[in-house]
Parts: structure tokens; sequence; C-alpha cells
């Protein structure tokens, strides 16, 4: 297995380290923070960021240095940072490690970002299923205060700053950041139309900032480090290392830490050890469940960026799904068809209704009651989706739909022809209930 420099895991490969502020204090934690406080100016900062090339690790890939300088400098009144810890997309779990196993890494992340934005208020939005996750968070600032890295006058710089922890409910879309800003102000969370952007009108219409987990975990080491060296770790536009999650059919699924660009081959064959029981691979999702399917022809394309979306997927999350021989794409469409239309906040109607048809026809499909044209109804369908919402979960639910149809037609065409599934030939019975 190839190794490489780690960054944001290198702390928790130490053995004994607990994550505890004494013991991220002992690898240098905080003078990051201390550093910026002393030193540089929130503008200054700002810069650094943007020259490092960091861009969101959540999916969207934005610049966060460019993110950071759109909040308006003249501003009168407060400013926040959300940070999105509202991981749920299906084979996600990076930030989880991040919060549970490293979590002042995060915190002295968000300390920088607030004071180059100028807000003395952030929230972390945390998934409602992370318990472990938000106990932790919560210690890990109840000792950040204690240690005055946070609260009133920090370091004797007049800085000061509070950080809450907010936990989510449970809904998928709270982490489209619209979403979770209303949830975080106590309103059902259903996302806004943008324009405005939260840097304009965010937390109680007020200027904010929401990056990912993994995101700000980043920024103490490009203080630290510089922005020329992140910037020099990754591949043209994609700099810095990458968490990505595998998981499916691999023999050693698992988070890895790597510089962004190492190929999918490497990824799933050299670190993740390869198919499970030697079997073929089939397909794979390369950034988490909304990216559209990639197929064994796209093994040697760069994770990066670019390089995905230029191979007609997206590197999103960075989870990365593996599917073997034995797969049955109709029902993996259709499992993540169950999960979308689930998620659906209901707010428009191509999305909630269109959704639900799309799992309908998908469902007869599998189940050995597939029609002549349902391939292209389905297509139809999610045209009929696709740029008519108000958020991007619907492109993010018709992706791994209109793709598998893209590089698996034959197999939708033999489960209508068949009246089967030839993987499944009892779906029927066991999707009865
Ligand atoms: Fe809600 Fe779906 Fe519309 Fe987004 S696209 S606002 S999730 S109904």
């Amino acid at each position: 297995m190839p190794k490489y420099e780690l960054v944001l895991f290198k702390n928790m490969a130490q053995s004994g380290y607990t994550g505890s502020f004494t013991d991220y204090k002992k690898t240098g934690g905080y003078t990051a923070f201390e550093k910026v406080l002393k030193e540089g100016s929130p503008a200054n900062i700002i810069d650094e960021v943007k020259k490092s090339g960091l861009r969101g690790r959540g999916g969207a890939g934005f610049p966060t240095g460019l993110k950071w300088s759109f909040i308006p400098k003249d501003h009168v009144g407060p400013r926040y940072l959300c940070c999105n810890a509202d991981e749920s997309e299906p084979g996600t779990y990076k930030d989880r490690q991040l919060m549970e196993r490293d979590p002042h890494q995060m915190l002295e992340g968000m300390a920088i970002c607030c004071y180059a934005i100028g807000a003395a208020t952030a929230y972390i939005y945390i998934r409602g299923e992370f318990d472990l996750g938000a106990e932790i968070l919560e210690d890990a600032i109840a000792e950040a205060y204690k240690a005055k890295v946070i609260g009133k006058d920090i370091f004797g710089s007049g800085f000061s700053l509070d950080i809450f922890v907010h936990r989510g409910a449970g809904a998928y879309i709270c982490g489209e950041e619209t979403a979770l800003l209303e949830s975080i102000e106590g309103k059902r969370g259903k996302p806004r139309i943008k324009p405005p952007f939260p840097a304009i009108h965010g937390l109680y219409q007020e200027p904010t900032v929401i990056n990912n987990v993994e995101t700000l975990a980043n920024v103490p080491h490009i203080i630290n480090r510089g922005a020329e060296w992140f910037a020099s770790i990754g591949i043209g536009k994609s700099t810095g290392t990458r968490i990505f999650g595998v998981s499916g059919q691999v023999n050693r699924p698992g988070n890895y830490e790597v510089p962004m660009g190492v190929t999918v081959r490497e990824m799933i064959y050299d670190i993740a050890g390869g198919i499970r029981g030697n079997k073929k691979l089939k397909a794979f999702i390369p950034g988490g469940a909304s990216a559209p399917m990639m197929k064994p022809e796209h093994l040697d394309t760069p994770l990066d960026f670019e390089s995905i979306k230029e191979a007609g997927s997206m590197l999103g999350s960075g989870a990365i799904t593996v599917m073997d021989e034995d797969t049955c794409i109709v029902w993996a469409a259709m499992n993540l068809m169950e999960f979308f239309h689930h998620e659906s906040c209901g707010q428009c109607t191509p999305c909630r209704e269109g959704s639900g048809w799309v799992l309908q026809i998908l469902r007869r499909i599998e189940q050995g009651h597939g029609r002549e044209g349902d391939v292209d109804q389905l297509l139809d369908l999610c045209g009929r989706i696709e740029g008519k919402t108000v958020c991007a979960f619907g492109e993010a639910e018709i992706g791994p739909i209109v793709s598998s149809i893209k590089h698996f037609r034959a197999e939708f065409e033999q489960h209508i022809s068949e009246k089967g599934c030839p993987f499944h030939p009892n779906a029927a019975l066991s999707m009865a209930h």
C-alpha cells in the first residue's frame, strides 16, 4: 500500500493520541490561531487561504478563500460562521472521524476563519445521529474555553469568539447550506431560493460563511506551513490532500487521506485492497450517492475536481462506493432513489413527486413488472426534474439514475424483457413488504 504524507490524519495516526486539548497542544495546536491574532490581518489570512487553492470538501468544491472574501467588509452588525457537520451523504463518513478523533483541529480552523471574516459567533451544525461526535465537540469546546483559546479577548487581542454545537434532527436536506440556516433559526429545514446568497443574507439575514468540517480542518495547516506548501500537494486546481471514504465491495473499506490526483485504480486496488473475492469491478460512484456512476474504463481517472468532472461525474463528498460484477445496477439505482425520495424536503413538485414516480418505475422493473418504454420514461421524468427545482437536490437525485441507464441500459432492458432480475430472482417476493 503506498504511503503518503498525512496532514489531517497525522495526529490521530500517532499511538496514544486522544484528541484532547492537551494532546492537540503538544502537536503545535492553536499556534496558527495565536499567530494570526498576533501578526496577521484578516485580509492577509483570506489572501493566504485563496493562494493555497483550498476548495470546499463538502461537495461543491467552491474556493474557500473566495467564499470568505464575499463577506461585506463594511457590514455593520453580526456575521456568522456555520460549520456544516451534517454529514449524511450515503457512503460518506470522513467528517465524523475528524470530529470524533481530532476535534480541536476543526475548532482551530473555525477560530481562524471567524477572525478573518469578523465573526464573533460560530455554530457547528451536526447531524442528529452523531451523538458521540456532538458530545466530543461539546467537551472540546469546554476545554477550549477553559484554555482561553475561545471566549473573551483571546490572547489579549481584543477578539472574542463563542462556538455553539447545534444538533440536527436527521434530515439529509439540512446539509444544503440554506436549509441548514433555516434549521438553526428553528424553522423547518427547507432550502432557500438563491440569490441572495448566505454571504450577504445568511443566518438571521446576516452575512454568513458556511464551510464543511474537512475544509476548516485544513486551515491551521495552511497558516502554519504556508499557502505554497499546501498548493504543492495535489494536482492542478485541486490542491491539498483529500479524505476519501471507500465503501462497498472492497477488501479494506475505510477513510484514506491521500493527495488529490491519485487515480481511482490506486484508490480501489492499492489502497483499499481490491475487490472482495477477486471479483471484477462493475461500477463505482466517485463522490457520494449523488455523483453519477462510472465504469471500469474510468479507473485511471485522477481523483481531482476537474478530472472527475471531465469524465462525467463529480468528486462531491469524496465517498467512493464500489460495486462488483454481481451487483444489480437496477437494484442499486432503486436503492439510491429510495433514499432520495425519502429525503426530498417536499418544497418543489418536480423533486417531491418526480422522485416518487421514478422510484415506482424502478421498483416495478426490479420486481419483473417493467413495461416496454419504461427506460425512456425514466429518462423523461429525470429531464423534468433537472434544473427545475429550488436546490441542487433535484440534480443530485437524478445523477445516479441517468448515469446508470447511460452505462447499463442493456441491463434495464434485460429486466423488462426477461420479466425479472437476473441477480435477484426473488426480488418481487423480497420487496413485497
Ligand atoms: Fe426540497 Fe427537493 Fe426542492 Fe430541494 S429540490 S427544495 S430537496 S423539494
